[in-house]
């Protein structure tokens, strides 16, 4: 690596905002940057604490000579950049030369540095940001840089510092954004000692896809490539069937670095269009190499927005590939996936597929954390305890049967892979639900039928009104749920259910325990990672549980922290919509007449995500389609 030189104030001013060193993980995104901009191959990251009181980065890259070590952690020290037309084509992943400045600033460092050609290497200790020994040592040729007690000598800022969880959630996933991106580089996370993940470094994207999305999302990946006149894009996007609740699992990276673009997430949206149910958010692991001419990185402080100078082009370039990916959905599968065909479409329309099974995690091409302790059995500690066992304890339990709003199929469901039962049972058990406190006032109305086992069709005076059942039922569940007039009731699972999670889950788990309890989840954690539910609310089907709990803490996950009562409506959201009869299921008579009069009453308009749940068509708008009348 060249020289390091003082950039002119000119183009430092030039530069975008600062970097803020804003937790351990920007932390993490800075250092492992410089490590790849020295041309390391191996990187390897550990944190303690979540990274609260250590943090090293470990490279064999290029090194330091000692006159440059002396300066790199002044503002505005680097190497990377010489003046204002260097701006134009930036090639590496810094080059304002700050982070290392803003981040010595708030902590004690230790620095090993040495060049492979020289015989010796620096030591460094500084201490907010000021050099405290500096000594010619032996040491291995690369850079290691310690960085110990962050934000100590800045209290307000260690006050905001999360729990160790959560922060080495955002360690990893800033880690994993990295390697991701320099599939070419290997990269190794050890947290607290234990391996949390480790990239062979091999130049294969996908080596690195399971690390950082999990097995479950790369069953479904599909690999993309395009290539168009100085622009390659390679990658992998998820099945319409793997839709995601929100768009936490799009990756986008350009040259290597981990990008946000609306318009790059919108043409790969716009790919999926009526593929997807709305609301579901298609997965992605997307690389763009592209002139470095014709992208600007310097458009934000945390370089994570980029403005391209040919937008359509790129637009184009992924909705076109990730068409063509969808299309011959077939013939295409991630090479470490099993041969497994993905369900063709959401479980929600779908009944008669039966939840696939857990997949084995695939392990070929890369290690799989060693801290990863084997699953728990299937049933811990053995307990298989009938539901009413669990209801005679509790005075305040009543087996789901007698108090959902419609008779749960509970018992049929917990037969592995059944299909989800008739609903017949239900019309012996419509007994009193409470809803019909409330006197009705739907207008008089026939229920002639239903179409496609999804719309109820009903005749009100001189109008069809066409009504979404499930839809209407999520709503219904949703204001029962919301008014707490009946309390929750918890069904204990027959036999515990485990349920593999990241940290960050765990981390918004702990965060949300009381909520997640207060809905008659009961939940345990089994080491790191591992979770035992034993018990759901009873609106949810058992093998329904872990959907349930991965798809709120996906919810509750996306886009900051909410608020308790935003947390409390997405647990409702979902427990609502897990507790509806679904599209596709047979309905009897009497079910399809309680939706029918909470529609019609009025009180039931829109499902808890806005959506319409009835359609009218008066008998102008037919005598009109039947030219009737003109
Ligand atoms: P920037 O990366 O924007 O140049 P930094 O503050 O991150 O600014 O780093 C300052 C300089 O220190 C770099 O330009 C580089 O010369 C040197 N440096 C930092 N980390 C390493 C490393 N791991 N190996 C070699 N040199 C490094
Ligand atoms: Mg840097």
């Amino acid at each position: 690596m060249p020289q390091i030189n003082l950039l002119s104030p000119h183009v430092a001013d030039l530069i975008a905002a600062g970097e803020v060193v804003e937790r351990p993980a920007s932390v993490i995104k800075e250092l492992v940057e410089n490590a790849f901009d020295a041309g390391a191959a191996h990187v390897t990251v550990e944190i303690q604490n979540g990274g609260a009181t250590m943090i090293r980065v470990t490279d064999d890259g290029c090194g330091m000579a000692p006159e440059d070590a002396g300066i790199a952690f002044l503002r505005h020290a680097t190497s990377k950049l010489r003046d204002e037309r260097g701006l134009e084509a930036i090639t590496t992943m810094g080059f304002r030369g700050e982070a290392l400045a803003a981040i010595s600033a708030v902590s004690r460092i230790e620095l090993y540095t040495r060049r492979p050609e020289d015989a010796e290497g620096t030591r460094m200790t500084l201490e907010a940001g000021d050099i405290r020994d500096m000594e010619a040592t032996g040491c291995p040729s690369g850079t290691s840089i310690c960085v110990r007690d962050i934000f100590y000598n800045t209290p307000a800022r260690l006050k905001f510092l999360k729990s160790d969880r959560s922060e080495a959630s955002a360690c990893i996933q800033a880690a994993l954004r990295c390697a991701l991106g320099r599939p070419e580089i290997s990269v190794r996370f050890l947290r607290d000692g234990r391996e949390e993940f480790f990239t062979p470094g091999d130049g294969r994207i996908d080596s690195c896809c399971y690390a950082l999305l999990g097995r479950d999302l790369v069953s479904g990946l599909l690999p993309v490539h395009s290539e168009d006149e100085g622009l390659k894009l390679t990658g992998y996007i998820s099945s319409p069937a793997a839709g995601r609740g929100n768009r936490s699992a799009q990756f986008f990276f350009v040259n290597g670095r981990f990008i946000r673009s609306q318009m790059l997430q919108t043409a790969l949206e716009q790919a999926y269009k009526n593929t997807l149910l709305t609301g579901r958010y298609p997965a992605c692991v997307i690389c763009l190499e592209i002139r470095p001419g014709a992208v600007d990185v310097n458009v934000h402080p945390a370089k994570i927005e980029v403005k391209f100078s040919e937008e359509r082009r790129i637009f184009n370039l992924l909705y076109q590939a990730s068409v063509g990916t969808l299309s011959g959905e077939d013939s295409l599968k991630l090479r470490t996936v099993p041969e497994k065909a993905a369900p063709a479409a959401p479980a929600e329309d779908k009944p008669e597929e039966a939840l696939p099974p857990q997949k084995p995690a695939p392990q070929a091409e890369y290690r799989v954390p060693a801290e990863t302790a084997p699953l728990p059995p299937a049933e811990p500690k053995g307990q298989a305890v009938p539901v009413h066992a669990f209801a005679a304890e509790r005075p305040d339990c009543v087996p789901a049967r007698q108090q959902s709003l419609f008779a749960s199929p509970a018992p049929e469901y917990q037969r592995e892979n059944s299909l989800p039962p008739e609903r017949e049972t239900a019309e012996k058990a419509v007994e009193k639900p409470v809803q019909n406190v409330d006197i009705s006032s739907a207008p008089e109305h026939k229920i002639l039928g239903e179409a496609f086992k999804t719309y109820i069709i009903t005749e009100v005076g001189e109008q069809l009104v066409l009504i979404d059942k499930h839809a209407a039922h999520e709503r219904m569940n949703f204001d029962r749920l919301k008014s707490g007039r009946q309390p929750v009731m918890a069904q204990q699972l027959l036999s515990p259910q485990t349920l593999r999670l990241d940290l960050g889950q765990m981390a918004l788990l702990e965060q949300h325990g009381e909520l997640f309890a207060e809905f008659g989840f009961e939940l345990e954690p089994f080491g790191e990672h591992e979770l035992i539910i034993r018990a759901v609310p009873a609106d949810i089907r058992p093998d329904d549980a872990r959907a349930a709990i991965e798809e709120i803490l996906e919810h509750l996950g996306s886009g900051g922290t909410p608020d308790p009562e935003a947390a409390r409506d997405e647990l409702l959201h979902t427990v609502a919509c897990k507790a509806a009869i679904k599209a596709g299921w047979n309905t009897g008579p009497q079910e399809r007449e309680r939706i029918a009069e909470e529609v019609l009453s009025g009180r039931v308009k829109y499902c808890p995500h806005g959506r319409p749940v009835s359609v009218t068509v008066t008998r102008k708008d037919l005598d009109k389609l039947f030219k009737r009348i003109v």
